[in-house]
This record gives structure tokens, C-alpha cells and sequence, in this order.
């Protein structure tokens, strides 16, 4: 009999059971694959290239320092200079944190004008108060909704109650500009942000992180991450068992029955806390699914032998790359694959946003590829809902789109500058279809189901069940979704009484 058994040794898996184990709670993590850390993991993608890709998810910001600084988490987190920059013909929006007056030039340029700029800064000014507000409340019990409104004060019609959307076509006027807003209420979140408040749900966690709503470059890759994590929950007493795949809980006696090479084993907790999405979870429990999640995205690794050349010859690739750099993602072009994926198409130019690691972060990659300039690429594209991947083809059709569309903003084809590795060309996709099964994410939903509202007029938490002895420890939780170890840190102050 265990204090506390925990199914699924993802991020928030270990976060709880770290915080759990600690405080002197006896704890047993059962994890259905041969390592720890589910979407948070780095791996070799490429046999025989030392490069090391976060292979899902890749930048942090959610991870709240309080928790990071309880557990003594060794964390490296390197703040991209150049927060974005988006091709535009043969010139480009260029973000640069560190040049306010080289950003309102850049702004100029595109827009034609001052004003863009001025509405930019009010926006995000606006957006920082909220996250201020509202980022300490997601590692507290619950507020109902009245009092979080009272806290976040002015910011509160735009951002929770006004479609993202219509908010932003008001502010601003310049349809690049608008779609560079846009996109973070657009990540994994199949939507029409001018109708659609499920949007703003998924814009309000793309801009709330840790207070400041950065997304920074964790060194060594998302496997450091929860290497760091898995080290601190084993070393304060909690016992991790991989290849350990949960069957059946019973959530009236803490049995937790799981396989393993040797045969089907069931293991009792006081608690039982479910790092699995809720659909996965109802369906161990033998109770009816409520609806099927759906991921949206289309996730691309490579390595790359150099940058690519740009259009735009007064950006260096190095300051473009190392930020988000835009693909084919105005607002127009954004409505327009929204529409054709809507029937059942796949987008004609898909949207689509990459990153280069690499150059924040060097150490992922072995000493030749780093002296040969080689560099880390990871694309996510927009609006690629898994109903598009249940065709024969429809993958390799949207990788070619998808290719044809970063090409499009490009001086020189992406393919001329891949890395071919002994096994071939270093380029690998990750459709939702694809997540569902190397990962065991429903629909390929990257926060297990759709995100909901950081309030809530009951459970404590945000991580009860209708089960007294089952909680949430996973993205599925009120306030879960990105690498945040919210649900996880939740978790475990419900089990702890606090
Ligand atoms: C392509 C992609 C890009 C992303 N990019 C970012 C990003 O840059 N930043 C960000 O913050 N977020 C990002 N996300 C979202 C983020 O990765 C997830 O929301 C988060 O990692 C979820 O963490 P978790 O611990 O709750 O669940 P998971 O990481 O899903 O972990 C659940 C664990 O449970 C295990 N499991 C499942 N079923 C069983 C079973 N039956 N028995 C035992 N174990 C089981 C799984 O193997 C897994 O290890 C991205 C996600 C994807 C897919």
C-alpha cells in the first residue's frame, strides 16, 4: 500500500510526486513507456546525429519560479532576445526585446506608420497587467469567477469575455500584425477566435506565464527538464517503474492495476492521482468518455546543415530564427485555413511557426555539428485538425504544404539546407494521428482536452473528481495545459490538505 500512486510519469506526474515525496509521502509512479517525462522529453530524432530535440513540446513559460524554487529544480532558462519575426514580402516585422526604437522602425516599415506600434505596446502592457494578476492565483486554490474578475480589473471584458478575435481586428489595423497577435490563441486549438472564446482561453495561457507571459528556451531541451524533476522525486524516496501501463483503476479502493513484461500486477493508494488526459482516464475507470479531445497542429523536427538565406537582407537569419518566426500567418491566411480545414482540407498554404534552439542553446548539439554550423529547426503548424490525417496520404500531403509554405517566405528552399544523416534526410512529422499513437494523446489534443478557465465556483483545486480518493495530475486539470507542473503542484497540496 502506497500513500499516493500516481499513473503516468509526465511532467506533472513528477512535479506532484516530487512535492509528495517530500513531504514525506510514500509514492509510486507507473509510467507506460520506457521513459519518464511524456511531452516533455528530448530525444536523438535522427540515428547517428548528435543533435538532441525537445521532439514535442519545446519552450517554457507556464512553470511557475515558486515551484521551480521549492523542489530546487536546477533549471537553465535563456530568455530569447528577438521574440519574433515575421517575412513580409522582401522585408519582415522584426521583435527585438533589446531595441525598442529598431522594433518601431521595423513596425513602420511594414505598417506604413506610427500607430501600429502604439497599439501594440498598449495590447501588451494590458496583457501583462492581467498575467500580473492573474499567474500567483493558478498555484492557489480556486477562485470563483467574480473575485478573479475583481483582481484582473480593466483587462477583463477583452481578454475572458470579448472574442480574442474581434478585439484584435478593433486594436490594430495591420492584417500581419493582427495574425502575429493572433496566433498565440491558436496553438493547439482548433478555433475561430471571432466567435470562439476558446480561443481566449488559449491566448490568456499563452501570455500569463510565471507573471510575465515569456517563452524561453529551457537548456539541454525539455529532457533536462524533467531529468531535473525525475532526479528530485527518486532522490526524496519516490519509486518510478517504466514500461508500466495502467489498465483499471478502482477509485473506491485505490487499486491501480498496471502491466508490465512479467504479467498484470495491482498496486493499492490512499490517493490515486491520474497524469492521464480525462478520456484516457474515464476509460480506465470503465466509465462513458465524454467527448473525443482533437489536436490541431502539425509538429515538424529537422536538423539543418546552416540557416537558410532570407528575403530580407537586413535581418540576419541568426536574429529571425532565434525567436518565432512567422509562416504564411496573417489573420486573413490564418481565417482562410481555418475555413479550408473546417471542410475537410487541408490548408492550400498552411500557417506555421519555427524555432531554432540551437542558437540559444548550443549544448543540444554534439561538437562536430556544432563547429559544421549545423542547427536544431522545429516547425508547428497551425489549423491541422486529426480529422485531416484519416486518409491514406493526407500526411505526407501536409508536410509538402507545409514545406511549400516556409519556401514561399524563403530566398532558398528549406530542403537545400536539411542535415542527411546515415539514415537519410533529418526531418521527421508529428501529426495528431501520430501523436495519439507514439504518445497516447487523444485526438493528438496537446493539452489532453480543450484548456478551460483559471476559475471555477467549486472544487478546491481544480483537480477533484467526482471520486473522493481519484484526482487530476495532469494537463486535463482546471488551470493544466503546457509545461507548467501546475496540475501537478495542485495535486499534490490537495492530497496534502493545504
Ligand atoms: C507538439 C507539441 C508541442 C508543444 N509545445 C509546447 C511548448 O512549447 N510549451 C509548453 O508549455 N507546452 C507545449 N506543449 C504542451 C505540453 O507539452 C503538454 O500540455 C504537457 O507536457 C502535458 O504534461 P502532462 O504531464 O500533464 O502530461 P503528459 O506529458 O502527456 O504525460 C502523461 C504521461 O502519462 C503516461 N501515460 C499515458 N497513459 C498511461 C497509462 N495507461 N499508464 C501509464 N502511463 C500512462 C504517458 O506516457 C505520459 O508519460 C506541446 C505539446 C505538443 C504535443
Amino acid at each position: 500500500m502506497f500513500d499516493v500512486v500516481i499513473a503516468g510519469a509526465g511532467h506533472n506526474g513528477l512535479v506532484a510526486a516530487a512535492y509528495l515525496a517530500r513531504a514525506g509521502k510514500s509514492v509510486l509512479l507507473l509510467e507506460r513507456f520506457g521513459h519518464v517525462g511524456g511531452l516533455a522529453v528530448s530525444a536523438q530524432a535522427f540515428p547517428g546525429v548528435e543533435a538532441r530535440v525537445s521532439r514535442y513540446s519545446y519552450l517554457v513559460s507556464l512553470l511557475p519560479s515558486k515551484v521551480v524554487k521549492d523542489l530546487g529544480l536546477p533549471l537553465d532558462l535563456r530568455r530569447r532576445r528577438f521574440s519574433s519575426y515575421t517575412p513580409v514580402g522582401t522585408g519582415g516585422l522584426l521583435v527585438d526585446g533589446g531595441d525598442e526604437d529598431r522594433t518601431a522602425a521595423s513596425f513602420a516599415n511594414i505598417t506604413g506608420g506610427g500607430h501600429e506600434i502604439v497599439a501594440w505596446r498598449r495590447f501588451y502592457a494590458m496583457t501583462a497587467a492581467a498575467a500580473t494578476a492573474i499567474a500567483p492565483t493558478l498555484i492557489e486554490p480556486l477562485l470563483p469567477r467574480e473575485r478573479l474578475k475583481e483582481l484582473v480589473g480593466a483587462p477583463w471584458t477583452d481578454l475572458f469575455e470579448r472574442p480574442i478575435g474581434q478585439v484584435v481586428n478593433e486594436l490594430f489595423a495591420n492584417d500581419v500584425v493582427r495574425g502575429v497577435v493572433l496566433t498565440d490563441a491558436l496553438i493547439g486549438t482548433f478555433a475561430d477566435p471571432d466567435v470562439d472564446l476558446l480561443a481566449n482561453r488559449c491566448f490568456l495561457y499563452h501570455v500569463i506565464g510565471d507573471g510575465t507571459g515569456d517563452w524561453n528556451v529551457p537548456v539541454g531541451g525539455m529532457g533536462a527538464v524533467t531529468g531535473g524533476l525525475a532526479a528530485i522525486a527518486t532522490k526524496a524516496g519516490a519509486e518510478i517503474r517504466v514500461n508500466a501501463e495502467v489498465v483499471a483503476i478502482d477509485p473506491a479502493t485505490g487499486e491501480v492495476t498496471y502491466r508490465d513484461e512479467t504479467g498484470e500486477h495491482t498496486v493499492t493508494g490512499g490517493k490515486v492521482l491520474a497524469n492521464l488526459p480525462p478520456f484516457t482516464l474515464a476509460r480506465l475507470l470503465g466509465e462513458e468518455p465524454s467527448e473525443r479531445p482533437e489536436g490541431a497542429q502539425l509538429k515538424i523536427n529537422m536538423v539543418l546543415k546552416r540557416l537558410p538565406e532570407l528575403k530580407d537582407r537586413s535581418v540576419d537569419p541568426r536574429e529571425a530564427f532565434s525567436g518565432t518566426f512567422h509562416i504564411n500567418e496573417s489573420r486573413d491566411q490564418l481565417a482562410l485555413a481555418f475555413r479550408q480545414a473546417s471542410a475537410g482540407e487541408i490548408p492550400t498554404l498552411p500557417p506555421a511557426e519555427v524555432y531554432c534552439h540551437s542558437l540559444t542553446d548550443p549544448s543540444i548539439l554534439g561538437a562536430d555539428l556544432r563547429r559544421s554550423g549545423a542547427q536544431t529547426m522545429t516547425l508547428f503548424g497551425l489549423h491541422m485538425p486529426a480529422r485531416l490525417f484519416d486518409r491514406p496520404g493526407a500526411k505526407e500531403e501536409a508536410v509538402r504544404r507545409t514545406l511549400v509554405s516556409m519556401d514561399s517566405v524563403l530566398a532558398e528552399p528549406i530542403e537545400d539546407v536539411l542535415l542527411t544523416g546515415p539514415e537519410g534526410v533529418c526531418l521527421e512529422a508529428k501529426t495528431p494521428v501520430d501523436l495519439e499513437h507514439d504518445a497516447g494523446l487523444p485526438g493528438g489534443h496537446i493539452f489532453h482536452q480543450d484548456l478551460s478557465w483559471p476559475y471555477a465556483e467549486e472544487g478546491r483545486w481544480g483537480v477533484e473528481t467526482v471520486h473522493e480518493r481519484l484526482l487530476l495530475c495532469g494537463a486535463g486539470a482546471r488551470r493544466g495545459g503546457g509545461v507548467s507542473g501546475i496540475p501537478g503542484h495542485n495535486a499534490a497540496m490537495a492530497v496534502l490538505g493545504r
